[in-house]
């Protein structure tokens, strides 16, 4: 039997198989809607120790099996689709605290610890990590590090590779290896943040901590147009200011957050087609009609413009200070004042994302998000230029999220119809959804703009990788990959384009 000779808790039961044979990635819903359901992978085991996970690399790189390293699924670019001769390795029972140093202060973690509990825990003792991403529910802090993700208050805070200082992980070789933040030579840390697996399986994370907040201040503004709301974000962190939380909604997006979306739906029955799913298709038949009469001036008018919610966290005065700052920044360039509500508003719900795509797909729609980032100075093309790709096909709207003094994330969302006649999943169908997304990223990158801002690469954008790298940096990724996993046993399909076949 495939686990002969491994020691520890596995299962290759078809139930577990089913369940860790894929992450959230909604390609993959919509594969199985057309009646494709994988096996999922050989078999799952769940290491407790570091030399527990050693046990299982050395165990795979002897027989030439594939290792997927998972954390809770959450991702969705497919880092998580084994295939079915591959093991899945889930890190959940790895979640012990090593050490917390309150003077430093830092937290050294397992990488199998969920993301709640974890800054649960942490406020009790006073202190935060800061990061916050929509999926802190369903997420590890392995997943985070592993997909160099990004949490709300990156504003302030940073992404997940500004809190890291230290990483355990076991490579491809079966090495126990130490990276830690160094002053001198190269870092070589950077190297599996954000390796999604297919460096080394990650076994705990030393995190810098922060105090928790005292004090927070809130500010909402309207904007005439999503451009306007933009320049008065890049004007804020621009002129040095850093709210926690900094989003703009454009005016559509903005409708939805101001009604609390759908997460306050409390709906706990078997998902079927609702009237709702039918409304939306009829109006996704002509999703370039929609589009257009979003773009309007009267509806821009009539859902009240474009709205940018922030939020400063502070120890005293400062957080309330910072807020009459960002109001001199930005009401005279045109930022019309919505009082605090908004934002408070929108911190009642920071989590309140639906995970409820099974009765849209029921009805023959797809729902996607793809999350990028540019320069300033390249936004506005980077926005125009996949709203002209992905309008024409697809229902598309757009919020941003995370900004920099340099630049900033837009997060699209888009949906479509299955079929023209809205007729169930088939292939014609998934090939709309793959041409949307084609047409999406390309605009991107014509536009100069990256990929993807946090929810990694996974298989679902690892064809455009080399377009991302560059030939020169594919090279140097794949020999990365060789120095760590010269057997190619760890997440093989994930973060790169496929090798062309060597002669
Ligand atoms: C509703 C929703 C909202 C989301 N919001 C956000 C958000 O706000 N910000 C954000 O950044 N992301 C967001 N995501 C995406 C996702 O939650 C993140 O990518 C998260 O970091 C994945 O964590 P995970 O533990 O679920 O990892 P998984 O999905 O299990 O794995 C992700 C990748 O990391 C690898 N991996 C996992 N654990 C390890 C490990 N210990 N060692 C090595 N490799 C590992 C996997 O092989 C895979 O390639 C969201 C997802 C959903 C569904």
């Amino acid at each position: 039997m495939l686990l002969d000779g491994l020691k520890l808790l596995a299962s290759d039961d078809a139930a577990d198989r089913v369940a860790y044979g894929r992450d959230l990635w909604p390609r993959h819903h919509l594969g199985v809607r057309s009646g494709r359901l994988p096996a999922g992978p050989a078999a799952i085991v769940w290491p407790r120790s570091t030399e527990e996970v050693a046990e299982v690399v050395a165990w795979a790189r002897k027989r030439s099996v594939a290792l997927v390293p998972f954390g809770a699924g959450s991702g969705v670019c497919a880092g998580v689709l084994p295939s079915s001769d591959a093991v899945v390795v889930d890190l959940k029972r790895m979640a012990r605290w090593r050490r917390f140093d309150r003077g430093a202060p830092l937290l050294d973690v397992e990488s199998g610890h969920m993301g709640l509990p974890l800054e649960e825990r942490l406020n009790r003792e006073g202190f935060t990590l800061g990061h916050f991403p929509s999926s802190i529910l369903c997420s590890t802090v392995g997943g985070w590090v592993a997909a160099r993700s990004a949490g709300q208050a990156s504003g302030y805070y940073g992404k997940i590779e500004d809190m890291v200082v230290a990483l355990e992980c076991v490579t491809g070789r079966g090495d126990v290896v130490t990276l830690r933040q160094r002053a001198t030579g190269p870092s070589l840390l950077p190297l599996v943040i954000g390796s999604e697996g297919t460096l080394g399986i990650i076994t705990s994370v030393t995190l810098r901590l922060h105090p928790a907040p005292a004090a927070r201040a809130f500010a909402a503004w309207s904007f005439d147009s999503t451009r306007e709301g933009w320049q008065a974000m890049r004007a804020l962190f621009q002129r040095g200011l850093r709210p926690a939380i900094a989003r703009l909604y454009d005016p559509f997006d903005a409708m939805l957050a101001k009604q609390g979306s759908a997460k306050r739906r409390t709906h706990t029955g078997p998902h079927a087609p609702g009237a709702g799913s039918a409304v939306l298709r009829t109006m996704l038949r002509n999703p370039a009609a929609l589009n257009a009469l979003l773009a309007t001036r009267s509806f821009t008018r009539a859902a009240g413009g474009a709205m940018l919610v922030v939020i400063f966290d502070g120890a005293g005065d400062d957080a309330e200070a910072n807020a009459e700052r960002a109001r001199a920044i930005v009401e005279p360039m045109g930022a019309r004042y919505e009082g605090e509500g908004p934002a408070q508003k929108w911190l009642a719900h920071r989590y309140s994302v639906s995970y409820r795509q099974a009765p849209a797909i029921a009805a023959g729609l797809f729902i996607d998000t793809m999350e990028v980032a540019a320069p300033w100075a390249k936004l506005g093309e980077l926005y125009e230029g996949v709203l002209r790709a992905v309008g024409p096909h697809a229902f598309i709207m757009a919020h941003f999220s995370h900004a920099y003094p340099d630049g900033c994330c837009i997060y699209f969302s888009f949906a479509g119809s299955a079929s023209p006649d809205g007729g169930p999943w088939d292939a014609a169908c998934e090939q709309t959804y793959d041409q949307t997304w084609r047409r999406a990223l390309d605009a991107v990158l014509a536009a100069g703009g990256t990929i993807a801002h946090h929810h990694g690469v996974g298989r679902s954008k690892a064809p455009r990788m080399d377009r991302e790298l560059g030939s020169g940096g594919i090279a140097v990724a794949r020999a990365v990959k060789r120095a760590f996993d010269p057997d190619g046993i760890l997440n093989p399909g994930a973060l790169l384009p496929p090798e062309e076949a060597r002669p």
